[in-house]
């Protein structure tokens, strides 16, 4: 659950600049003139690979940052259940509110109370 945050990679395609120039002659590539949808010879096009930020979001992790909420989601129903069922057949009952209420705790405090840009 710690791999969540984001890591940024530095952009091997623009070697951070945020622009392109891996053409020959410091040109534009033509896979980022095509992101631009631009035709001919460009200079200094922002890169296509990381958008101009000079920084690079791998793609698993964008992936990940979707399905992590939908994880978080029923990771706390699933715990809410096994509350429910504890209380209701009375076993092993602090020891489940003990776990579950760390694991909501550290689930609402990670992806509720920050605001996801
Ligand atoms: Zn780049
Ligand atoms: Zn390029």
């Amino acid at each position: 659950m710690s791999a969540i945050t984001a890591t940024l990679y530095p952009c091997a395609h623009c070697k951070e600049t945020g622009a392109c120039s891996t053409g020959h002659n410091g040109l534009s590539c033509a896979v980022c003139v095509g992101e631009h949808t631009l035709k001919g010879e460009h200079y200094g096009l922002a890169c296509g690979v990381c958008g101009g930020m000079g920084k690079a979001e791998p793609r698993t992790e964008r992936i990940n940052k979707r399905m992590a909420p939908i994880l978080a989601y029923s990771m706390v129903i699933l715990l809410l259940i096994a509350i429910g069922l504890a209380a209701y057949t009375n076993k092993h009952l602090s020891e489940i509110l003990a776990f579950a209420g760390t694991v909501i705790g550290a689930i609402t405090g990670h992806y509720f109370s920050r605001s996801e840009t």
